[in-house]
């Protein structure tokens, strides 16, 4: 995470937010510094790897996450640690209620991650959080802080295999990542759908390049500029763009073919420096926008 980036972006939304999106600005600003703080302690000890590992551009064109070829390894103790800061931070700033910051701050993360999958965790980062919330006896402990101490778990992967996801993208070709191939449809590094999708500066015939950004592992990758992020269709009568009224910067692509939403952001409307973990945060209105029945044609 590059927080210069991040600060430019988080106060440019600042200057003219409504209090609540300023509150969860705010908290997501510190959590990533948090998480980015935690990740150069783990990548001093050697937690992420180079990767000279033959096969990379092969998996990255034929779909098969990157993690799966080079998983990150993640020690239950250190796993803990992580786990245990962020749950503190929320407890303390995300304006949870009483009952639920208590018992967040009640959960032993040493006894859950001895008993986690780490290792699912270290190739899977999404799957390993779906997992554990589908999973009774996992996610027994956490008590009222259920919801929270899911999302505890999907910030504290993230933060433990953001690094090792760069330097996968970074052994990958420039060929496999901007040649003449068909894009990953799914986050290459992790398998996970895209969080949300960005177009560039519109500066060519083509219109902006487009890329999509993985919020599970910090990854941004090229994309067709004409295309659905959840199913793939490139049947441009099947793709439309909706945003709100007075904000063409943050929009929604649907797919009729699929019937999903992508939520994308366009560069050219956007009136602040573009930080995708940012975008994630302020686009999490049109998830709202997109489940208004009046946003659905007929
Ligand atoms: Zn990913
Ligand atoms: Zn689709």
């Amino acid at each position: 995470m590059d927080l210069k980036r991040i600060d430019r972006a988080v106060g440019a939304y600042l200057q003219d937010a409504e209090p609540s999106d300023a509150a969860r600005l705010r908290f997501f600003r510190g959590l990533f510094e948090l998480q980015q703080e935690r990740c150069d302690e783990l990548s001093g000890d050697g937690g992420a790897a180079a990767t000279a590992v033959e096969g990379l551009d092969e998996a990255y064109l034929s779909a098969r996450p990157l993690l799966q070829l080079c998983p990150v390894a993640i020690e239950a103790g250190d796993f803990a640690a992580t786990c245990r800061r962020i749950a503190a931070y929320m407890a303390a700033e995300a304006g949870l209620a009483e009952d639920v910051a208590q018992a967040l701050g009640a959960i032993d993360w040493d006894e859950f991650s001895r008993r986690a999958d780490l290792v699912l965790a270290g190739t899977d980062p999404s799957g390993f959080v779906e997992a554990v919330r589908a999973d009774e006896g996992m996610a027994e402990p956490f008590g009222a802080a259920a919801g929270a101490a899911v999302l505890v778990l999907a910030f504290a992967v993230r933060t433990h295999v953001q690094a090792a996801a760069e330097s996968l993208m970074d052994a990958v070709s420039a060929d496999a990542k901007e040649g003449n191939h068909a894009r990953p449809l799914h986050c290459p590094v992790c398998g996970a759908p895209a969080s949300l999708s960005h177009v560039g500066v519109q500066d060519t015939l083509q219109g902006g390049a487009r890329s999509q950004f993985c919020s599970a592992c910090g990854t941004t990758w090229n994309f067709e500029r004409i295309r659905c992020g959840s199913c793939g269709s490139q049947d441009q009568g099947d793709l439309h763009y909706h945003h709100v009224e007075g904000d063409p910067a943050h929009r929604l692509q649907t797919c009729d073919a699929c019937g999903s939403y992508q939520r994308v952001v366009f560069q050219d409307d956007l009136r602040v420096p573009a930080c995708l973990d940012v975008e994630d945060v302020v686009m999490a209105k049109l998830d709202r926008v997109a489940l208004d029945p009046r946003f659905h044609r007929g």
